[in-house]
């Protein structure tokens, strides 16, 4: 008996040669065969009669079997003709084949054999008219005993397979329906509890696979196939559902009032008043820490929105109520800029922070202070990298935790912050902004609070997309102005390999070329930690003017002197990349300009660049990045072991992911852990699907 769990190899037709085929489209299992959906249909709904065939380029024709004519076309290429008959006449229907002229093989065997004469054929393929014989070219074809049976790949909307080498169309249908018919009615369905919703007609898994892969009308197959996505989006976001639960069940012991004593004085200390959503976003996290339930929020702003104030008010209010908080940052450059401006910031009010990265943690006595206090309670505030999640990193009332560029850290690091708490409050921050639906998705267990708008009075970058030399004397004029400028390349060290101009090479030339008037500065990945601090640090304290560099500059640099951005080669980086390296100027009072310089090869390439040129708003960029990669490359960039969907859609299925995730919650509210009879088996494909993905999953 076949089960959902057999090899395909055991399917009637495959066989071990063609397992491995299937293995390279990841096809291990009659359960995979059954959702290896069609990436497009064929209709074969309309069989003309033969005597009209050569009317359409692509036709679908039936009949009776007459006789079969082989030929040699030239040398090595062979032809066979056979005759269809029907009511209406008769037309020829061709086969090419190639062959060794000298060969006894005969490449017409199993053909001539399958169309006996008398039987019944049905015929795809393309009309042709060449000069004194009509024919139609033998995309596919079946055979039947008679006309009364009826055929399998004829008469109805065919499906078309993403093909792999050595593996037709045939082989691959064949496959597909063998898996339907042996084991299609063992897939697991829960339509049952799934509430209606509009557009998402009620079928139940086996139905809405068959009719996906079968459908009477290609309305048929969108249907069904949101059917199945529905039940797709809903495991997916019942595991997200359970996972936000564990962290939010257990009550905090601990109560916050907004008493000021912190906040005033900082807020005062502020040259600036904060956004309307800056503000919103505060809100957002005071309610959420003045909850009974730890806070599990994600902040979502594009790169100068201002989230650092927005987690400092939050570690005030921690502060304030005398609790300690941790804010990790991914890079040292990071967590120290950050360590340089919450101290500007808090200047003057009674509240100790500590830096606690590898660089500051590697002096002995340094360490050991640095530890005691944050043990012993007396700093409120730790800001460090990774180190900060170590086991030796202990404190005393740690009530908040903010996760900044959180995409940096791996889950394990994330978990390990938790361990250091008793039901912490949780804040995660990302400068990539992604589309609503994928959100819902990735971060469907958080609450989020998005950062829409701009500081007031930042004046948006102007990007253009320009030779080489122009983007070097426009720069040099902004230099001459005071300004400052990176240049960046997609290499450290020049290689044979891709003659792409790299950081190294070029620092030198430049600043003997066009720059030999002004102080240029190299920054790479190479470099260690406080090599890469050391220079990050100059460039603020504008001992350089220009920063030739790699990528690595790409997150959270703060240097608001910098108004000019040069991205050499820049059709090679991804849209969000360029993103967020632009996102490094528009940081101060001077108009900011980012040039990008390069040869868009592709069409993909140019159009990337020209919306970098039409947009600042890194919400659209996100949007035209996914409409351009797909969900599945847009969000390895983003974040990574993105679930894969069989049938759903994150850009056409928004409604459905967003219902999904409202409904989730609540049915999780009224059975955490999955225990209802009713439930059993979205908890089953809950465990089969997520249970090795993350450890905060887990209903056992
Ligand atoms: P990001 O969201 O990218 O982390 P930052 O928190 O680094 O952004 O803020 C970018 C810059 O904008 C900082 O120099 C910060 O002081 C400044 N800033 C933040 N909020 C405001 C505001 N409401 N008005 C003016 N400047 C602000
Ligand atoms: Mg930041």
């Amino acid at each position: 008996m076949i089960q959902l769990d057999s090899e395909v190899q055991y399917i009637k037709g495959i066989g071990p040669k063609r397992a491995q085929g299937l293995l390279r489209l990841g096809i291990r299992n009659a359960g995979d065969l059954l959702t290896f959906f069609p990436s497009q249909y064929q209709d074969r709904t309309r069989i003309v009669p033969v005597s009209d065939a050569y009317r359409y380029e692509q036709v679908c024709i039936c009949g009776r079997i007459g006789k079969a004519y082989e030929r040699k076309l030239s040398m090595g290429l062979f032809i066979l003709d056979i005759e269809i008959f029907d009511n209406s006449g008769m037309a020829y229907v061709r086969f090419f084949r190639k062959k060794n002229p000298y060969s006894k093989v005969d490449v017409f065997a199993s053909i001539k054999k399958a169309f006996e004469s008398g039987k019944t054929a049905y015929i795809f393929g393309d009309a042709k008219a060449e000069i004194g014989i009509r024919y139609v070219s033998v995309n596919d074809y079946e055979i039947t005993a008679s006309v009364d049976d009826i055929p399998l790949f004829f008469n109805k909307i065919i499906p078309v397979y993403p093909a792999t080498e050595g593996l037709n169309q045939k082989v691959i249908r064949e496959a597909v329906r063998n898996a339907l018919d042996t084991a299609g009615n063992l897939y697991p369905d829960i339509s049952g509890i799934i509430p209606e919703f509009e557009g998402v007609p009620k079928i139940k898994s086996f139905e809405a696979i068959r009719k996906i892969h079968y459908p009477l009308t290609l309305d048929d197959a969108e249907n069904a196939r949101r059917a199945f996505a529905a039940q797709e989006f809903f495991v997916l976001e019942t595991a997200l559902a359970i996972s936000r639960n564990a962290i939010k069940k257990n009550p905090k012991k601990r109560h916050y009032e907004i008493k000021k004593s912190f906040l005033t004085p900082f807020r005062q200390n502020l040259k600036f008043e904060f956004t309307k959503a800056q503000k919103k976003a505060i809100n957002d996290i005071f309610d959420d820490m003045q909850d009974v339930y730890p806070m599990n929020r994600m902040l979502m702003g594009d790169v100068g929105s201002g989230k650092t104030v927005v987690a400092l008010s939050a570690v005030l209010l921690a502060a304030e109520n005398g609790f300690q908080s941790m804010i990790a940052a991914p890079t040292e450059i990071l967590a120290e800029q950050h360590f340089l401006t919450i101290s500007n910031m808090l200047e003057g009010l009674d509240i100790n922070i500590v830096l606690a990265t590898s660089s500051t943690l590697k002096k002995k006595s340094e360490r050991e202070k640095i530890l005691a206090d944050v043990h012993n309670g007396k700093t409120q505030i730790v800001i460090g990298t990774h180190a900060l999640m170590e086991e030796r990193v202990k404190f005393k009332n740690l009530a908040l935790i903010v996760v900044d560029e959180q995409h940096r850290f791996g889950v394990m690091q994330k978990y390990a912050a938790l361990g250091k708490a008793d039901s912490p409050d949780i804040l995660m921050m990302t400068a990539t902004p992604i589309p609503r639906a994928l959100a819902m998705t990735v971060y469907g267990e958080m609450d989020m609070t998005v950062i829409n708008e701009l500081p007031a009075g930042r004046i948006p970058i102007q990007t253009f997309f320009v030779s080489e030399s122009y983007a070097y004397s426009k720069t040099v004029a902004e230099l001459q102005k005071g300004g400052q400028a990176y240049i960046v390349y997609p290499l450290i060290d020049e290689s044979d390999k891709i003659a792409l101009k790299s950081a190294t090479a070029e620092a030198g030339k430049l600043s003997q070329g066009v720059f030999k008037n002004y102080k240029v500065g190299l920054l790479h990945g190479k470099m260690n930690p406080s090599e890469k601090n050391d220079i990050m640090k100059k460039f603020k304290n504008k001992d350089f003017d220009v920063m030739i560099s790699t990528t690595v500059i790409e997150v959270g640099i703060d240097v608001p002197n910098a108004c000019v951005m040069i991205i050499q080669h820049a059709d090679r980086f991804g849209l969000s990349a360029l993103h967020q390296l632009r996102g490094r100027i528009g940081r101060g009072k001077k108009q900011s300009y980012c040039f990008l310089i390069g040869s868009a090869k592709s069409e993909n390439a140019a159009k990337r660049l020209q919306i970098m040129t039409k947009t600042n708003n890194g919400f659209e960029i996100a949007e035209e990045d996914l409409q351009m990669r797909g969900p599945g490359e847009f969000m390895g960039t983003v974040q990574h072991g993105f679930p894969e969907f069989k049938a759903g859609d994150l850009v056409k299925d928004a409604d459905i992911i967003g219902f999904s995730k409202d409904f989730a919650r609540d049915l999780i509210d009224g059975d955490p852990l999955l225990q209802k009879t009713e439930n059993s088996v979205l908890k089953m494909l809950i465990n089969q699907r997520f249970s090795n993905k993350t450890k905060l999953i887990n209903v056992g």
